[in-house]
């Protein structure tokens, strides 16, 4: 494959002799640093989201201007290779045609009625019939609000209250689960977030991954009062913590021994491993799943489903409620239905898996090849860059916080070299359906000539031999 090539060769160069002149202009970022100064008048860090404001990698946070394809634009025109892609959801790339069509015909028609649109029937439509792990679903305009409204819908269906969330899994900014672990095993979590009342905060247990025993305890130790387990089947918001199958399945049958619901949060994973998502990867049966960025099409929606039976204890068939102004909007619907539709045709995932897979094998045998102390970790078209030795990390207690300094010279090379990544270690990329293989080979070249200069300003991550 021609992936291997590329980083063959550049294997048995010097660190300089492969800056190409593609790399080699200086990027201005004075639009980006105004506009920069200007928010910071007006928002919190200047941001509407923290990561954005690039804390963990220093520098100014690129102002975006447009994208298109897998390229985005600053607002000083630099244009760059995204592997953000909007943190998950832009899995068509930007600006996809089929997309912005669909969106325009619904805005043609206004943007909201707060009635129901057949728009909604739609995505619901293709959702269920190609998904048999949900019978029903609920859209809202989140993640947060998906999860928000699952662990409402378990407590209620289970009839307990306190909840299992793991160390490394994000679920969104719902106060019970900004959630940390106390002392000891299986105690009940510190805030993690001011503002956060420690009645609330004590609702919440929180365990590593990948640790059988911690949940045997804790289940032991609490089972009457536990309402449910929540997962990131996939956990890829503190980088990329694999678990193995026999520990979800360890998981599905202790819950379901303990009447405690199992609650998988698909926010990433879903419509992004296929299109059944982490349960359909693994063939596991949650009792509550919850969606969002995929399934909006880049527009704000998140949806929570279930079988018939626990979903009909949602408002206004049942006694737990949960709306939204916005909920099931004909515009985020409509982005939403034009890509769910372009996931189904044949081949989707096996052709964005195999491009994936090309990239990370090469920039795996070219740190190889140098003895670097990195790896890239990858499932279906989502990686993770880590500075590590170990063959699998699973638990977030294995990722040293030592290793984001190599990140951050990472992340300042490759935006010199016209490639955008999420600013900060512990955050994954992905890989859209428009990146080409050549746009992928000129990212693998970029990034191997950085981890060159990485290793180069900090020799101690190249192994002795
Ligand atoms: C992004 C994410 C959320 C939160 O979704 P928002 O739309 O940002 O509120 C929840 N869970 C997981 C697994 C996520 O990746």
């Amino acid at each position: 494959m021609k992936f291997f090539l590329v980083a063959e060769e550049l294997g048995k160069l010097q660190p300089d002799q492969h800056k190409l002149h593609f790399f080699t202009k200086i990027m201005k970022r004075t639009q980006s640093q105004a506009l920069y100064q200007k928010a910071l008048t007006y928002f919190p860090g200047g941001v509407n989201s923290p990561v954005r404001a690039f804390r963990s990698v220093g520098g100014t946070p690129l102002f975006i201007e447009k994208g298109d394809g897998c390229y985005i634009w600053d607002a000083d025109d630099n244009k760059y290779i995204d592997f953000c892609g909007s943190w998950g959801p832009l899995i068509l790339g930007h600006n996809a045609k089929s997309i912005r069509e669909s969106v325009i015909r619904a805005v043609e028609n206004g943007t909201s009625f707060g009635a129901p649109t057949r728009h909604e029937n739609e995505l619901a439509e293709l959702i269920l019939q190609h998904n048999p792990f949900l019978e029903k679903i609920r859209f809202v305009s989140s993640g947060t609000e998906a999860v928000m409204s699952a662990l409402r819908l378990a407590r209620a269906v289970s009839g307990k209250s306190v909840i299992i969330k793991f160390e490394g899994c994000y679920h969104g900014h719902v106060d019970s689960l900004l959630v940390k672990a106390g002392s000891g095993l299986s105690t009940f979590g510190i805030s993690s977030s001011a503002g956060i009342p420690e009645a609330v905060a004590s609702e919440t247990i929180v365990l590593p991954l990948n640790d059988r025993r911690a949940v045997e305890i804790a289940i032991s130790d609490y089972k009457d009062d536990i309402a449910a387990i929540i997962i990131e089947p996939i956990p890829a918001n503190n980088g990329l913590l694999l678990q193995t199958k026999e520990y979800l399945d360890f998981l599905r049958k202790i819950t379901k021994e303990n009447n405690i619901l199992l609650i998988f949060d698909e926010v990433i994973s879903g419509f992004r491993i296929g299109f059944t998502g982490a349960a359909g990867y693994y063939g596991i049966q949650p009792d509550i799943l919850t969606y969002g960025k995929i399934i909006g099409g880049g527009m704000p929606v998140g949806a929570y489903g279930a079988s018939a039976e626990i979903m009909s204890r949602i408002s206004p068939d049942g006694d737990v409620y949960q709306g939204g102004t916005l909920s099931g909007n004909p515009v985020a619907m409509s982005a939403g239905i034009a890509q769910v539709r372009a996931l189904l045709q044949g081949e989707f995932y096996e052709r964005l898996e195999k491009k994936t897979l090309a990239f990370t094998d090469a920039l795996n045998s070219f740190a190889k090849s140098k003895n670097y102390r990195f790896k890239v970790f990858s499932i279906g078209s989502i990686f993770w860059f880590a500075f590590t030795d170990l063959e699998h990390v699973r638990d977030a207690n294995q990722i040293e916080s030592e290793s984001m300094s190599f990140f951050k010279i990472l992340h300042r090379e490759l935006l010199e070299k016209s490639v955008y990544l999420g600013p900060s270690g512990y955050e994954v990329g992905f890989i859209s359906a428009a990146h080409s293989e050549k746009d992928l080979e000129q990212a693998v070249t970029a990034i191997c000539s950085s981890l060159d200069t990485v290793f180069a300003e900090l020799p101690e991550g190249i192994a002795k031999i």
